[in-house]
Formats: structure tokens, C-alpha cells, sequence
């Protein structure tokens, strides 16, 4: 019996999706420079037994599972490289519960970021985890995703309470529960968060919520150079202030941003700050930020006051990535993730900066910098192996430097396919640790097979 039968014979109709577009859809990232390759069916179930249906089906016949949300990771993590089922979490997406004394929500895998913040304006809540794309959550919680909020709100394994995860086998367990902390046994909720597909198929996630603060301010710095910008960063961290975000931006990154959204923004080395809390702790907060600025040559300091010109910046800053694949149309972009202790990230931004310029690529710098985690994005040509050496050469410079620190290849993003030689390289006493988890919860190997571990590496003996 071929795949598509033997699927159409354990799910209602409906389920399986054959739409030419769709098969591409999930063959291939939003945004990335990894080949392609389409599934052999797109599966799209809307129930958690529906799930444990499918991986009982193909724990059975062998056949691969790659769950999806959005799509939008970037080191192929979705990419179904031995074929396979997509399994696509996108209807299930109902908000199960909102219970906003305990800042708590329950939400299916497939309900995004923006939409969970949507439903909770009325509440006077808000969800921090960001990432410049409407991930769903389920994803998010694949790839341990962070963005803009990390520095004050901590990363998505930070704020998953519990999660109802289907082994490969179709087995459902709960992993937390809804207590704040907890020290019931090993922490398998923060074991899944960030598995990246490989262990088992999230079917519900609890998330603590927090209040929107009472004053909320966003401002723009600007500096003559690279590292003073990282500098000021890490002296306003240093300070112990309660910043919500620090982010920096290149003067390359303001220029294609500025194409892109039609803003004016300076074109200089930029960090975009934002203060939130009391009105008088937000106003102490902007005088330090103001002054630390000032001492690292800030040629100007300006606030966005107002809700429109806040989302202005944040929307600017939140598709800054998308901005800086517009310069070079013709190119995919090859990003690197790596995070820094904090002391080091000014002299991490600058050889970053040289490494970028000595190969000859019209790259650009932009991070989360608050967290000493920074992304060096430059456009390569796929189609010329030269270029994409040289490539090479230059995120595994930056990755090197890096892990030479204490620092990892990825902060936020994931390893994928992309960065099993990274993880090698910074966790192989590890691995074979790693690698017996991947065995006892997925024996057969079905899930999201190549992913973390090279196709070769995962089976090698313990
Ligand atoms: C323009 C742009 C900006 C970005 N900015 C950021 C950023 O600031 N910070 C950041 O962290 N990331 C960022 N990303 C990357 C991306 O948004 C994140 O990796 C996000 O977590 C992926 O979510 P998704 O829903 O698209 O998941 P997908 O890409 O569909 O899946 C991600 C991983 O999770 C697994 N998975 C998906 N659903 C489930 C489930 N229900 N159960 C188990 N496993 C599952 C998949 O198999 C895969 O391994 C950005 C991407 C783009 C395109």
C-alpha cells in the first residue's frame, strides 16, 4: 500500500494535503539558503489523537515525520531531507484557556505568537517571546526561540510551564504542570523545549503570561562605530537597570531598513533600547541609558513617546532580516547566531564585522546584544561554490571566536541541518548522551531524521 492510502485509511478526509504549492511550501524555509526538498505527503491533523495516529502509522512502516508550524526556521529544520510526512500543527490552533490570576495560558501548538497577544490585550497581558516572524508556538518551542525580549523576559524555555508531548510511538505524556517552579524529577519540559522535532510532537503548551507594564518608552541611539554601540550595551546590562529591549543594528542593517520601510532613521550604528515599568523607574532608567550612551560618543539619543512611533521602530527592528534580503534579491541569506558572554561582545561584534569585510561580502550585523547573542547576515549565491566556501569560512570564523569565549554557535535559532558540525564542535563530549535520549524516545528514528545529529551520527554507538 503506498503512503497516501495507507494515510487516507487512518485519518478522516480532509487531512492530507496534495496541493503542488503546499508540498513546496514544506519542502523549503521562509527564509533560507538550504536546498530544498519537498515531503511525500503533507499531513494536517486537528486533533491530538489524529497525531498519535499518524506516528503509530508511520512508527510502523518507517516513514519519516517532520513536524511543521510556520516553516520559518532557519537552519532547515523543517526541511524533510529523507522524505517523508510533514506534519503540519497549523489547525490545531485554539487558545484552550486563558487564566489570568495565574498568568497562565494553555494554547495547541499551532496558535502564533501574535495571535496569543492579540487575545490577551484585554487581560492587561502580554506573552514575551518575539521572533521577527508570526511563528506558532509549537515551533517557537521546537527551536527554544527568544527575540527581542529575552534580556528582561527570559527565552521560550523560560516560559513553558508543561507541555503534552506523542512519542513516535503514539504514547502521550505530560512533561510539567501549572505551577510556577518545580522540582518533581528531571526537567523533560526543558528537555523538549528546543528538541527541534526529534524527540516527540507537542499537542498542548502551558506559558506563564506577565503584565504589560505601567509605562512603556522606546528610544533610538546612535554611534560612531560598532563597538562603542556593544559597549554601551553591555555598560547599561551592567548597570542593573530593568531594560526591556537592547538591540543593535548596523549601519549597513539601518540602510535596508530604511529602503525597505521607508524610514529615516540615521544611518550609523544604531541600538534601539526600550524602558518599561513605573513612570519614575522608566524616567531613571532613560537618564543611565542617556548617559552611558553619551560616554561611548552617542551622536544622538532620541525617544519614539507614542504608540505609533513605537511600533514604528519595533516593526522596523522586527523585520530588519527581511529588509536585508531586499539589498540582494538574487541571493539567500546565510545568517550566523552566535552568543557571547556579555563582557565580550563589543570585541565579538567587531571581528565579526572585519571577518564579514575581509572575505569580501556586503553583509550586515544586528542582534539581540542585550543577551550577547548577534546575527551576521550576508546573501550568498548557492548556485557558486566559491562564494559558498567562502561562506563557510566566514561562519565558521565567527562561530570559532565564539565557542573560544564560552560562547555557543546558537543563541535562539536552532541547529538543524545547518549546524551539526557547530554542535559537534561545542558539545561533543555530549553528544553521545544526546544521542541515547534520541534513541529511547524515538528508537526507530523517525522523527526529523537529520536534524541535531548528522544523518550518519545519530545511530553511532552510544
Ligand atoms: C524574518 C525572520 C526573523 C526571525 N527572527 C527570529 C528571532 O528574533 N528569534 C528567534 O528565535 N527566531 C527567529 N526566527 C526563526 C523562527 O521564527 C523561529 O525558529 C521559530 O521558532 C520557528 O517557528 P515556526 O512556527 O516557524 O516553526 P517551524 O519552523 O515550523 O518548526 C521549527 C522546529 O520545531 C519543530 N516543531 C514545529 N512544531 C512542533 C510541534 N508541535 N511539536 C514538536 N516540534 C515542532 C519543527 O520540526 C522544527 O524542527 C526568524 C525567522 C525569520 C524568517
Amino acid at each position: 500500500m503506498d503512503l497516501l492510502s495507507g494515510l487516507a485509511g487512518v485519518l478522516p478526509g480532509g487531512r492530507i494535503v496534495a496541493d503542488p504549492d503546499e508540498l513546496r511550501r514544506h519542502g523549503g524555509g521562509v527564509f533560507t539558503y538550504h536546498a530544498p526538498r519537498p515531503p511525500d505527503a503533507v499531513v494536517c491533523p486537528e486533533s491530538r489523537e489524529e497525531v498519535v495516529d499518524v506516528l503509530r502509522f508511520a512508527s510502523e512502516r518507517g516513514v519519516p515525520v517532520v513536524p511543521f508550524g510556520e516553516g520559518s526556521s532557519l537552519e532547515a529544520q523543517t526541511i524533510p531531507v529523507r522524505g517523508g510526512i510533514s506534519l503540519d500543527l497549523g489547525r490545531m490552533d485554539e487558545i484552550v484557556e486563558v487564566r489570568p490570576d495565574d498568568f497562565i495560558a494553555r494554547v495547541q501548538p499551532g496558535v502564533t505568537h501574535g495571535r496569543l497577544n492579540a487575545e490577551l490585550k484585554e487581560h492587561g497581558l502580554f506573552f514575551p517571546v518575539d521572533p521577527g516572524w508570526d511563528a506558532s508556538l509549537g515551533g517557537m518551542a521546537g527551536t527554544n526561540a527568544s527575540g527581542t525580549n529575552a534580556v528582561r523576559y527570559g527565552v521560550m524555555r523560560d516560559q513553558v510551564l508543561d507541555l503534552e508531548v506523542v512519542f513516535a510511538d503514539g504514547t502521550v505524556v505530560r512533561t510539567g504542570g501549572m505551577a510556577m517552579k518545580s522540582s518533581a524529577g528531571y526537567h523533560l519540559t526543558g528537555l523538549f523545549v528546543g528538541s527541534e522535532g526529534t524527540l516527540g510532537v507537542f499537542t498542548e503548551l502551558t506559558l506563564r503570561l506577565y503584565p504589560v507594564p505601567e509605562k512603556v518608552l522606546a528610544a533610538r541611539a546612535v554611534f560612531p562605530g560598532i563597538e562603542g554601540a556593544g559597549r554601551a550595551a553591555v555598560a547599561m546590562i551592567r548597570s542593573g537597570m530593568r531594560i526591556g529591549r537592547v538591540e543593535l543594528v548596523d549601519a549597513r542593517t539601518v540602510e535596508a531598513v530604511n529602503a525597505y520601510k521607508g524610514t529615516d532613521y540615521a544611518v550609523a550604528p544604531t541600538l534601539f533600547l526600550e524602558f518599561g515599568g513605573s513612570e519614575a523607574g522608566v524616567e531613571d532608567d532613560v537618564r543611565v541609558a542617556r548617559a552611558l550612551s553619551d560616554s561611548e560618543g552617542c551622536g544622538g539619543f532620541e525617544f519614539e513617546a507614542d504608540g505609533a512611533g513605537r511600533e514604528r521602530l519595533w516593526e522596523a527592528r522586527h523585520e530588519a532580516a527581511l529588509a536585508i534580503t531586499r539589498l540582494n534579491p538574487d541571493k539567500k541569506p546565510m545568517t550566523t547566531d552566535v552568543c557571547v558572554p556579555i563582557g565580550d561582545l563589543p570585541d565579538a561584534l567587531g571581528h565579526a564585522r572585519e571577518t564579514i569585510a575581509a572575505h569580501g561580502f556586503d553583509g550586515a550585523i544586528l542582534g539581540h546584544v542585550g543577551d550577547g547573542n548577534y546575527h551576521a547576515v550576508f546573501p550568498v549565491d548557492v548556485e557558486d561554490p566559491d562564494e559558498m566556501d567562502r561562506a563557510g569560512t566566514v561562519d565558521g570564523q565567527i562561530v570559532r571566536y565564539a565557542l573560544q569565549r564560552g560562547g555557543t554557535c546558537t543563541g535562539e535559532h536552532g541547529v538543524g541541518s545547518g549546524k551539526t558540525g557547530h554542535l559537534r564542535e561545542e558539545h561533543g563530549d555530549s553528544l553521545p548522551f544526546m544521542r541515547g535520549i534520541k534513541r529511547l524516545a524515538d528508537p526507530g528514528g523517525i522523527l526529523n531524521p537529520g536534524k541535531i545529529f548528522a544523518e550518519e551520527e545519530w545511530r553511532a554507538p552510544g
